[in-house]
Parts: C-alpha cells; structure tokens; sequence
C-alpha cells in the first residue's frame, strides 16, 4: 500500500492543490497528521478535502485552538488572530468535524500516526534528544509526526539517534529506505507552511511494501496564498513567512 501522508495544510490550499497534482496516481491511500486550519485563508476548503478524501486523520494543536477546545493564551498574537478568524469563518459542518477529530496517536498496524510527539500531542520534536527520550516508549517501528514543519525526522538505531535530511533544493524528492530493527520517527514536512527556509510544499509518500519514504517537494502560487491571506486582513507575517519558508 502507497500512504500520501499530508500534514501542517494550515489553510493553504494553493500549496494542497500543488502537492496533490504532483502526487496524482502515486498513491493508494491517505493520511492526514494534523493542523489542517490556522494560519492560511482556505480552512474550509482544506477542512472539507481532509473531511471527505482522508482515510485516517489525527488532531493538531491549531485544530483544537481553531475548534475552541484549547486555551489561545499559549498562541503568539498571529496564531491567536488566525484562530479567532477562522472560528468566525468555518462552515458549521467543517468546524464539527474539527471539534470532534481524534487525538493521536493512532496505531494503524505497522505504524502510527500523530502531530507532535508519541507521548504528548503538543510537544515538538525538533532535536535528535528528543527523539532519544522516546526509546522505550515507541508502540510501532514507524512513527509518522508533524508540528514542527520540518521535513525529515529521525532515526532511532542501536548505535545510536539520527536525523534524516529532506529534499534537497536542487530536487523535487528523495527515497529514504527504511531498515529492519531500528525505530523511524518520519515528518513529511508542512504542506501549507514549511519552516527548514525552503518555500515549497512538502508531504511525503510512503511505501510499505518495499519499506521506503519519499520526500516530497513542490512549487506552488505562493503569490495567490499571501494574496487571500492578506484580503482577509490576517497578520502580515502570516503572508510573508510564506515566500521565505520560515
Ligand atoms: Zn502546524
């Protein structure tokens, strides 16, 4: 089986609409690792494709801040005026799906799917000491995660932890192949809002059969999602984090 596995859409659909025509026939199946609203300008049309084209989908901490089911103290001023416009503009249908999405993980045979970390949905794993602290504590050989909006991840392997490179800029994707006897932790990166300085979309496609991840990167109309966002008179930095990948 072929998993697209999308995560961090944050409301861009110009960059699900690349990242979609890329992937187009490469896949069987889909999985959607949280933060499908906030930040972008499109959460109904990204929550209404997560809704009804995603076979297994996972809670992100936006999600629940969008939903009115987390505290917005903990957001900086742009992610708290995103959440509080998006809560004003999301279809009653979409914004009950929101409410009622699953927190990870959620162990699908092989593997497991989350947002932030295996042991707490918030929590970011973004150094390989982090991913070191969960030795012990992974319920599958492959994890896939998000929140951070770094592709790549890391490698839990007896001689020790490592981290995984994403695309490079020169390419449009890479093959990471999975061994047996060491633990995975895999971020496919953030389709709607990457942050590792490379402005294009980033998801990953994985193949469980011949145990290999690729990475995925595409261009998209970055113009036309700062445009919404800034129509929609959304915090500036909010547009141009977009053009920079940060
Ligand atoms: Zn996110």
């Amino acid at each position: 089986m072929r998993y697209l596995i999308l995560s961090d859409i944050h409301a861009n659909q110009e960059a699900l609409a690349a990242a979609l025509e890329q992937a187009s026939g490469a896949w069987d199946t889909t999985l959607c690792l949280g933060d499908t609203v906030g930040y972008g300008a499109d959460p109904n049309a990204c929550a209404e494709f997560v809704r009804t084209k995603i076979a297994h989908v996972v809670r992100g901490n936006h999600d629940k801040a969008c939903a009115g089911l987390d505290d917005l103290e903990w957001f900086n001023a742009a992610a708290r005026a995103s959440a509080l416009w998006t809560q004003q503009v999301m279809r009653p249908e979409n914004m009950e799906w929101l409410r009622q999405l699953p927190k990870g993980p959620i162990v699908l045979g092989e593997f497991q799917i989350l947002h932030g970390s295996p042991l707490d949905e918030d929590e970011y794993l973004l150094q390989a000491q982090d991913a070191r602290q969960l030795i012990g504590y992974l319920d599958t050989p492959v994890s896939f995660f998000g929140h951070t909006h770094l592709q790549g991840g890391f490698m839990l392997h007896r001689s020790g932890v490592f981290r995984i490179p994403g695309v490079p800029r020169d390419a449009s994707f890479v093959d990471f192949e999975l061994e047996k006897d060491t633990f995975y932790l895999i971020n496919p990166g953030s389709v709607g809002q990457p942050r590792d300085g490379d402005p294009r979309a980033a998801y990953a496609i994985y193949d469980d059969e011949q145990r290999v991840v690729r990475y995925m990167r595409t261009p998209y109309d970055i113009a036309a999602a700062q445009a919404k966002i800034r129509a929609a008179a959304l915090p500036d930095i909010l547009a141009r984090r977009l053009g920079i990948g940060q």
